[in-house]
Parts: C-alpha cells; structure tokens; sequence
C-alpha cells in the first residue's frame, strides 16, 4: 500500500514524486516502458530555468528522475492498464496490482503528427509541434505552421516576433481558431496562408529545407521553401484508461477543479494531461508541485 501512487514520469509527475517522497510520503511513480514524456523526444531545451546555456530535453528528464529517487521515490517502467478510482483504497494495475490512499494523474498529452516519415526523420531538425520551445532557434527565417486551431494561430502569432514569414498551411478555406486570433493573424503582415492544402512530404536530408503540397480541391502539387514546420494540428491528452471514471471534457482533457482536484476526492492532476493551454515542461513541474502539496494535505485529514 502506497501514500500516493503518481501517474506518468515528465515533468509534472516526477515533480510531484520530488514533493511527495521529501514529505516522507510511500510515493510509487509508474512512469511506463517509455518514461520521461515529450521532452524525451526533443533535443536543446533554453526555456527551463536554470540552465544558463540551456540542456537537451533527455538529460533534464535524467536529472530531475535522479532527484525523485534521491528523495525516496519509487519508479517502475510498467505501463498502467487498467486504474480503479471508484472505490478505496484505488487500485492502478500494470503486471500487477499497486494500491495507494491518493493518486495524482500525470499522464500528459502527445501532439498529433501528420504521420510522414520525412516528417519523423526529420523531428528536431526543423519539425517541431511547440513554436514556444523552438521559436528562437529559427530567427528571421521563413517558416511554416499547419493547422487551422487556436493552437496554429497562436503559435504562428507568436512566430512573428522572431521570424521573417509565416505561411500558414490549412486543409480548408476557414479557420477553426476563434475570431480574435483571426483578425490578429488576418492582420500581422508576416502571416499568410495557403488554403485548401496539405503537407504530403517535408523536404531536406539533414534538416529542414521546404515542403511539398497537395491543393486538396485541384489536386495540384507544388514546393514551398522554408526553414522549419511548426505542427499544431492538435493534442491527445493520454486519459484512456480513465474513461467513464473520472470527468473529463469532450476532448479527453481531465476537468480541474480549485488548481489540482478532480471530481474524485484523493484523486489529483498535474501538468499537459489537464492543460491545452500552456503545454510547457515549466508549466507542468509548477502543477506538479501543488497537486504534490495537495495531496499530501488530503491525506493529513483522510
Ligand atoms: P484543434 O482545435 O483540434 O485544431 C486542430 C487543427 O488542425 C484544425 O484546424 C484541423 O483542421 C487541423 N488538422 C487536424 N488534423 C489534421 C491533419 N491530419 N492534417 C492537417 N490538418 C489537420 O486543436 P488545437 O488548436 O490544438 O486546440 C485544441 C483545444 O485547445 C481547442 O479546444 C482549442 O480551443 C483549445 N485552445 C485554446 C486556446 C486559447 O483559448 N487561447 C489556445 C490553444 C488551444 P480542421 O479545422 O479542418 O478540422
């Protein structure tokens, strides 16, 4: 029997672990055969605080588990496949069954990819699916987003302030962001777009160099030259095993209440898995923390 069993091992589970096991919590961390989460896929990370020339997103990922087991946590790699949050103690199975008073869900999101295989080769070259994170590596460059979201037009809003041009790809002649970010992106002189269009293939050997396009109404095909693809053509919040246990949004989104709670008292989240809107490793080691110091007060009392 564990304190609290914490779900998912990025930046917001493996803070959470930190807190928990330092409050002297039985804290266990089921961090999955591919632990670590979505720094694990990318490469310079400047934005962490900290790290005055920056560090690759693995080796922070390294450091900050080293500091969770430093500080008494338990890690394994199984994958969680199935959870019981509906009666106590909850009961999260994997290869086995782990018990624990409170749980704190840190599962994350993944952005969705146009599955291309240029576009996996590619990834960290000049693919990216987080303009925040990698903004500045293309200054006064030409680059592309795709999608039609809030997320494809705040990022190419934000591009702006560091690039020379944004075009913006979209499978349609409307947009689905909402009509304040429209009229910014319809009125910023760096933006343009490119509708009705698809990326069938990212160009370039060892990093980014154009992309190639499908008119979706012509068929016709034609190369854009650029120096980065910026994918923002949605996230997948990994809440699967959750479902029909605990309140979720249409999207899959975990619904927050008061900061880390959920609809089911002992039950806490943190980080990507509960936040469309920030989606920064940051973001998630803050939220990490307090759902760890809510946690830890619900079991004071229960
Ligand atoms: P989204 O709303 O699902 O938009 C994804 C966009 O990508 C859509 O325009 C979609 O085209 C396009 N797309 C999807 N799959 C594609 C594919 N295979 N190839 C090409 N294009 C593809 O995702 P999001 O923009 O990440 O937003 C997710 C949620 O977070 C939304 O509820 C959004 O409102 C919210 N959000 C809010 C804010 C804010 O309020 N400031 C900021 C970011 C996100 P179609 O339009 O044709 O479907």
């Amino acid at each position: 029997m564990y304190d609290v069993i914490i779900l998912g091992s990025g930046p917001a589970g493996l803070t959470s672990a930190i807190y928990t096991s330092r409050a002297g919590l039985k804290t266990l961390v089921v961090a999955g055969p591919m632990w670590g989460g979505q720094l694990m896929l990318t490469r310079e990370v400047e934005n962490f605080p900290g790290f005055e020339n920056g560090i690759l997103g693995p080796e922070l990922m390294t450091t900050i588990k080293k500091q969770a087991e430093r500080c008494g946590a338990e890690i394994i790699y199984e994958q969680a496949t199935a959870v019981d949050l509906k009666s106590k103690p909850f009961k999260i199975t994997t290869e086995k069954v782990y018990k624990a008073k409170a749980i704190i869900i840190a599962t994350g999101a993944l952005a969705k990819w146009l599955g291309l295989e240029s576009e996996t080769r590619l990834r960290g070259k000049g693919v990216s699916v987080c303009a925040t994170c990698d903004a500045p590596f293309f200054r006064n460059k030409n680059v592309v987003v795709v999608g039609g979201g809030d997320t494809a037009i705040e990022e190419a809003l934000f591009l702006t302030n560091v690039v020379n041009d944004v075009k913006i790809i979209h499978r349609r002649d409307k947009l689905r962001a909402n009509k304040w970010l429209q009229d910014n992106a319809f009125k910023n002189p760096k933006i343009s777009f490119v509708w009705n269009s698809t990326v069938t293939e990212v160009l370039g050997e060892k990093k980014v160099e154009g992309v190639k396009l499908q008119n979706l109404k012509s068929g016709e095909e034609s190369t854009l030259p650029c120096d980065a693809v910026f994918l923002a053509i949605g996230f997948k919040p990994n809440t699967e095993i959750f479902k029909n246990q605990i309140e979720m949004d249409e999207t899959g989104y975990i619904i927050v209440h008061d900061e880390t709670r959920t609809n089911i008292e002992g039950v806490f989240v943190a980080g990507d898995v509960a936040d469309y809107r920030y989606r920064q490793a940051i973001a998630a080691a803050g939220s990490g923390c307090k759902a760890a110091l809510d946690a830890e007060k619900y079991l004071l009392k229960n």
